[in-house]
């Protein structure tokens, strides 16, 4: 009896003492990028309508990249020349470069020539509209039509707002006579939606130049309404973006017919070959990573007892990445996702192929690379005769991850908070490919935001149908802009 009381007393005792800690944690949990908030200038007076009028006119200018065909200048020409008379301040106070292409590097040289610069970035081009749904549209496409509160076209949100946003900040600023201390460069691709070449020039010059740039802003999340996780509206600030490989897996035979066949076909050994892939998986979690950022960004904005579970991961991690590892998105957050996409091999019924393939597309995770990656897929299939694996051209591994502690960050987070009151803000995780990759190991640090609040339907329309900004939206950008160069340039 008293060893089952002294058992019972200790087991009471521990379960306090564990009980004391995760609501210490809990009620303690502070929000990320906090520390060192920058006090936010006013933004100066922009007229919202004109500014939609602007965009709704640069999305008149058909700067299509296509996958398949030349790059064609004279939608491009047909912007720049529209830009350079709507923003005139702008563009005679900047530098303005053409490094390769239709890119636009622009910059405004500061006073203080020991203060790093501060880049923003957008891009010109859009994705083209799917043959036969143009006639979904609201308004054709390249219209340019205002409607609803809305500005609707291709190109309106992706990305043509931020780039008109961004000039629509440093003309206001400008107009007020406004001076930088700190040089303020703009980095305007042309063609992003296929092969990021500008980008990639226009980092390349900078480096050269020994230009290290604060940090970099390109797009990439932005504030979502709502977010699964908090069930409110939050903006989520990109501080990486997950890499890229695909891979040919190639089961080979000697082929003949089927009515004699070997013990595995080539078209088995690729199946077996993408069932082993699929067992060995990605390993992933909770553990550190954007994801976790994420979540312990967010966490003192949850309800007690979310919050509860979230302040303490190192009991409760195994359980929060099953819930979180429910959803795609989820999934695709923690860990490297593996996509098989087409499959190949054979041509007629009754003749063994000699060879059958399997396209898999594979999202890196930033802990692997693609020589991991590679190395883990080639493992898995190790035992399968007459399988291999060879990566495909144009493979990017994931950026580096960007701080959350620096004043860099604290200043975006702080004029995101400007413009969206009272929304909670957190780093998160790009899943696909921005321009900014190529600034990774020029700027120190980059993020990848759009300070515009997207509903499900808004984020429908990018690279779909009825993509459209709202003329709310264009507000809250440009205002964001203005007060993000007023406050970080001065
Ligand atoms: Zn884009």
């Amino acid at each position: 009896m008293r060893i089952f009381g002294r058992a019972l007393l200790a087991l009471l005792a521990l379960v306090a003492v564990v009980g004391g800690v995760l609501v210490v944690r809990t009620l303690t949990v502070k929000p990320i990028g906090a520390e060192g908030a920058p006090k936010i200038a006013a933004a100066p007076p922009i007229d919202v309508d004109r500014a939609a009028q602007r965009l709704a006119m640069a999305i008149r200018f058909q700067t299509i990249s296509r996958q398949d065909q030349a790059f064609d200048p004279a939608p491009f020409d047909g912007l720049h020349a529209f830009l350079r008379e709507t923003y005139p301040l702008t563009f005679s106070k900047f530098t303005v470069e053409t490094p390769v292409g239709r890119s636009l590097l622009m910059t405004l040289p500061g006073s203080d020539p020991s203060l790093k610069p501060m880049l923003l970035m957008a891009h010109q081009d859009v994705v083209p509209v799917d043959t036969g749904s143009e006639d979904k549209w609201r308004a054709p496409p390249f219209a340019g039509a205002i409607a609803d509160g809305y500005v609707l076209g291709r190109g309106a949100t992706d990305d043509k707002g931020t780039l008109i946003a961004i000039l629509e900040a440093t003309e206001a600023l400008l107009a007020q006579g406004f001076t930088p201390k700190r040089t303020i460069i703009l980095a305007f691709g042309h063609d992003e939606e296929v092969s990021g070449s500008g980008a990639k020039a226009m980092a390349e010059l900078l480096k050269s130049r020994g230009v290290t740039p604060w940090f970099a802003l390109d797009e990439g999340l932005a504030i979502v309404d709502r977010f699964p996780l908090t069930g409110k509206t939050t903006a989520l600030i990109g501080i990486a973006e997950k890499g890229y490989l695909t891979v040919k897996v190639t089961g080979v035979d000697v082929g003949g017919h089927s009515s004699m066949p070997p013990r595995l076909t080539a078209a088995e050994k690729v199946a077996k070959a993408l069932v082993a892939i699929d067992d060995k998986g990605f390993p992933g979690g909770l553990e550190s990573g954007p994801a976790r950022l994420m979540l312990e960004a967010l966490t003192p904005d949850l309800p007690f007892a979310q919050r509860l579970v979230m302040a303490n991961l190192w009991l409760f991690r195994p359980v929060v990445e099953g819930e979180v590892g429910k959803s795609r998105a989820g999934e695709a957050l923690m860990r490297t996702t593996v996509a098989p996409t087409i499959l190949a091999g054979g041509t007629k019924e009754n003749v063994l192929p000699q060879e059958a393939s399997a396209i898999v597309n594979l999202r890196l995770h930033p802990r692997d690379t693609m020589e991991s990656a590679l190395a883990r897929l080639r493992a898995a299939v190790a035992g399968i005769e007459g399988v291999t694996i060879e990566p495909l051209p144009r493979g990017q591994n994931a950026s580096p991850v960007s701080t959350t502690t620096g004043d860099a960050y604290a200043l975006i987070a702080a004029t995101a908070q400007a413009v969206a009151p009272g929304v909670p803000v957190a780093p998160g995780l790009v899943l696909g490919a921005t321009d900014s990759r190529h600034f990774a190991g020029v700027a120190e640090n980059v993020y990848r935001f759009a300070p515009a609040v997207f509903t499900d339907a808004d984020l429908a329309g990018i690279h779909g149908t009825d993509e459209r900004l709202s003329i709310a939206n264009i507000k809250r950008m440009t205002t964001f802009y203005a007060q993000l160069v007023a406050t970080g340039a001065s």
